[in-house]
């Protein structure tokens, strides 16, 4: 599978994409075209002489963070629990684990408002639990999950 990078990214496709949802009251931007088995919707663009068929949430946090999508962050995880939602603020790439979690907390502890700011910062580390990362910071559990919530740089990809 070829990847779509953030460097083939047209103005034609930006608008094309920016007719295929709708923004609804609660913040979502349901897409409106044609949905996967997941309820993700699908997006097929035109790049390079190549047709790359990819998720239109992808493609929405791809534009709107301008960079490609972190190869070690697999998965896209939706902060509203909606997969049709392409809203870019909702939207956050995760680890598989990180997935399972948010399913476990129903999502309600992530904001992923200012993502568009960090998306791209540099992680202080990959750790297995807060816990590991309190650790290796020489800083206490709780402190980790504050410096995430309040949107340290990095932070949010522990
Ligand atoms: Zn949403």
């Amino acid at each position: 599978m070829t990847y779509y990078k953030y460097d083939q990214h047209t103005q034609a496709a930006q608008a094309r994409f920016d007719t295929k949802y709708d923004i609804q009251p609660n913040g979502c931007w349901l897409w409106n075209m044609y949905r996967d088995a997941d309820g993700y919707g699908q997006f097929t663009i035109n790049a390079n002489k190549k047709k790359y068929m990819l998720r239109a949430h992808r493609f929405s946090w791809l534009i709107a963070n301008q960079c490609d999508w972190p190869s070690d962050r697999p998965v896209a995880r939706h902060t509203c629990n909606n997969p049709g939602c392409v809203n870019p603020a909702h939207i956050i790439p995760g680890s598989v684990k990180e997935n399972t979690e948010d399913a476990i907390r129903n999502g309600t502890h992530y904001n992923g408002t200012n993502s568009k700011k960090r998306a791209c910062s540099t992680p202080i580390g990959n750790f297995d639990s807060l816990a590991a990362a309190g650790r290796a910071l020489n800083v206490s559990t709780r402190k980790v999950w504050d410096r995430i919530q309040q949107g340290y740089a990095g932070y949010r990809y522990i």
